[in-house]
């Protein structure tokens, strides 16, 4: 098979074409964690070395994801996820609200290159006058188990974008990792689809379990998405999808970010790399057509492959969906146009 890098000059140009005019959206980074005082170390993936506190508008040699790294990658929306780490579930809201407010603190300094966004309207309207979009998520119900009226504090602080769950259970639900479990949502989980519904919140599978999943399929009424999540059936890990998954997520109207987290890609660490990636994306084509798949990378929380290593590298999978005979259309829908179509439908 055709390779990312093994282009013509004529594929390496209509590669290039494409990139710059997509939007590029990633639908998941841990990033704002190696902005803080107190890191969020990974509980799972790559060791991730935190010698030094990074900032957003720094180039740095560690991590993957800083604005000019991001300009270099043609990176055009970027979802920053605050993940409270396990260390913090004494208090998860507390450390929500302070990675919310260190991500404040990263754009602000930054304004002439991001801005905050929270619908489709101003991502697009960010992106024309040049600079990054930023969404701000939450991953792991954890700080929103006090309820819907907790919800609609942190929608109001710009959240736009919730998963349940990490790995273990909480109050909402039950992670993928409690691999015992047999639970769906709880009520205060019907209760937080019900309302992201009425408010206008995306849904995030990633990370919940198989019942947890249907519930949320059964009751939602706007389209759900899995920010960083692979297909089961190449990687046959409890975080990725099977193919009954993904056809109900496409039945819906969803999208999947491919993860770049080597163990979500391959179960043999050694032989993950972007074309096993880009074999993800060919088998969800295969199952559901091209209008479901999106970017996930999970950079900064373990993500990260042999030809993906950081943002600068995105362009590499654009270069790998021409090698592999995907339409102009369909590159432009899987760097992000699948997901500016979840986000027009469903934010405010
Ligand atoms: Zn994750």
């Amino acid at each position: 098979m055709s390779s990312y890098m093994n282009l013509s000059g004529e594929q390496e140009e209509r590669a290039m074409g494409i990139h710059r005019k997509a939007i590029v959206v990633d639908a998941h980074c841990d990033t704002i964690g190696s902005w803080m005082e107190t890191p969020s170390m990974p509980t799972f993936g790559a060791p991730t070395r935190r010698a030094e506190r990074r900032s957003l508008g720094k180039r740095s040699e560690e991590g993957a994801i800083d604005i000019p790294r991001m300009k270099e990658g043609g990176l055009g929306c970027q979802v920053f996820a605050v993940w409270t780490a396990p260390a913090f579930y004494d208090s998860p809201l507390k450390r929500a609200v302070q990675m919310i407010d260190a991500f404040y603190l990263e754009v602000e300094k930054n304004l002439d290159s991001i801005t905050m966004c929270m619908n489709h309207e101003q991502i697009v309207e960010a992106v024309k006058k040049g600079k990054i979009a930023a969404i701000l998520s939450i991953e792991g119900g954890e700080p929103v188990q006090g309820g819907p009226g907790v919800l609609r504090i942190l929608y109001r602080l710009g959240v736009r974008v919730l998963s349940f769950t990490h790995f273990p259970r909480n109050l909402i639900a039950d992670g993928s990792g409690e691999l015992r479990s047999k639970s769906g949502l709880t009520d205060i989980g019907t209760q937080l689809v019900e309302e992201m519904n009425r408010i206008g919140m995306i849904i995030d599978v990633s990370h919940i379990n198989e019942p947890g999943f249907w519930d949320i399929i059964e009751m939602t009424k706007s389209p759900v998405i899995a920010t960083h999540s692979n297909c089961k059936a190449l990687c046959d890990v409890h975080r990725n999808l099977s193919d009954e998954q993904i056809k109900a997520l496409a039945e819906k109207g969803g999208v999947m970010g491919m993860n770049y987290y080597r163990g979500f890609v391959e179960t043999d660490l050694n032989k993950a790399n972007l074309d096993k990636l880009l074999d993800h994306i060919d088998h969800t084509v295969q199952l559901v057509g091209p209008d479901h798949i999106g970017l996930g990378s999970d950079f900064d929380g373990g993500g990260g492959l042999p030809g993906l290593k950081d943002v600068t590298e995105i362009p590499n999978i654009t270069r790998g969906l021409v090698a592999r005979g995907y339409s102009d259309e369909d590159i432009e829908k899987i760097l992000g146009g699948n997901f500016l179509r979840v986000f027009k439908r469903v934010l405010k």
